[in-house]
């Protein structure tokens, strides 16, 4: 019998978080602001979340002993990033409430599963087709056109694992750069969407079932990493209302306890596919932090938590932009100007393109 939250959890209570970056770190923070404590799971020591948590524990995710004992001391489970084992929240959900719940994770996990699910519930997304070996390779390239992109369905990130195929690439060196030298493996190929812009829309929802959507934002990205993004995004209203209703489709027909970062793209047609999704804060909502009345952060504790949703009400326009490795030792300047809000995560080392903090430029509404 899994278990499930039925009712708001009260300040003093511990919520447990599987992961100990950035996100977590901020949830924790969050969390710590509505009375209540964290405990971070991870196998990283000295983790971004920990540093800021009342507890955590550090063990690998299939450390059943550490987790049993984390059920135990935890009122709720809740996770940083979707690529926590299914077994783990197997594992969790006999003995904790975990929210997003198994079903969220599952659906969340897999590229083919998300866009599998889209279409059972009529969100438009890109043509795709599943591809499960290099012979076949071929034949549905042949068949969606070129040009494609192949992709892993699962633990693919930031433009990782996944491969262009223009006029004149070669299969089988695609193939390779995807799965490596396996000759079977389950990925997905996608036809190229001509978009105009690349958008985000952030849905929260609560154990009562109530939905609150983020104002759908704009996302640019460098070298396949959000490099800034823009809020809200230059759409017309029409188009900005339907990515909306499209996340709060997503989120009742997933029956979701917690959040969801849904990535889009507006087509040059002007129409909105769903390219992806996360079942937890998101990088392109960190604007919030700075521009609204309940961050995601809050949010999302909040929505886990069982607790009613706050106000999305956005008091200022903004700009996130991320701070990827060196860039962060331009703390001091960025901390010199006014409409700039500084937020850095504590990492030691500034490897090339390592998400080392953001910064917030604030336009308040007129
Ligand atoms: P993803 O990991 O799916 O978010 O892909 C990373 C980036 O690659 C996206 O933000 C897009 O810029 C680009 N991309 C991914 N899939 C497609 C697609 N089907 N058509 C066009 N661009 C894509």
């Amino acid at each position: 019998m899994s278990k499930t939250l039925t009712a708001p959890l009260a300040p003093g209570s511990v919520i447990g978080i599987l992961g100990g970056g950035q996100l977590g770190r901020m949830a924790a923070s969050a969390a710590a602001e509505l009375g209540y404590h964290c405990h971070i799971f991870s196998p990283e020591e000295n983790s971004p979340a920990s540093e800021v948590s009342k507890y955590f524990t550090v063990a690998n995710y299939d450390d059943e002993v550490a987790l049993a004992k984390f059920a135990e001391q935890v009122d709720v489970v809740t996770y940083e990033f979707e690529n926590v084992p299914a077994s783990t929240a197997a594992f969790l959900i006999e003995r904790i409430a975990v929210n997003p719940g198994p079903k969220v994770l599952h659906i969340c996990q897999n590229r083919l599963r998300e866009k599998d699910f889209c279409n059972s519930i009529k969100v438009p997304t890109t043509k795709y087709a599943e591809v499960t070996n290099r012979e076949n390779l071929d034949r549905v390239v042949r068949d969606m056109g070129r040009p494609c992109i192949l992709k892993t369905t699962e633990m693919g990130y930031d433009g990782k694992g996944q491969v262009f195929i223009g006029p004149d690439t070669d299969l089988k060196e695609a193939w390779k750069a995807v799965v490596g030298d396996r000759k079977k493996a389950e990925t997905i190929l996608e036809a190229v969407v001509d978009f105009r812009m690349e958008i985000s829309v952030i849905v929260a929802r609560s154990i009562q079932g109530a939905c609150q959507t983020y104002v759908p934002v704009e996302n640019r990205h460098k070298n396949h990493i959000l490099d800034q993004t823009i809020v809200p995004a230059r759409i017309s209203q029409k188009i900005s209302d339907r990515a909306e209703v499209i996340a709060r489709h997503m989120a009742e027909e997933m029956q979701l306890v917690g959040m969801l970062a849904i990535e889009m793209f507006v087509t040059t047609e002007d129409e909105v596919l769903v390219n992806e999704m996360a079942p937890r804060p998101h990088n392109s909502g960190h604007w919030s932090m700075d521009a609204c009345v309940t961050s995601q952060f809050e949010q999302f504790i909040r929505a886990v938590s069982g607790l009613s949703l706050g106000s999305v009400y956005r008091h200022s326009d903004a700009v996130m932009t991320n701070l990827l490795g060196d860039d962060v030792n331009g703390w001091e300047e960025i901390l010199s100007d006014p409409s700039a809000k500084l937020h850095l995560y504590g990492k030691a080392e500034a490897k090339p393109g390592r998400k080392m903090g953001h910064v917030t430029r604030v336009i308040p509404r007129k």
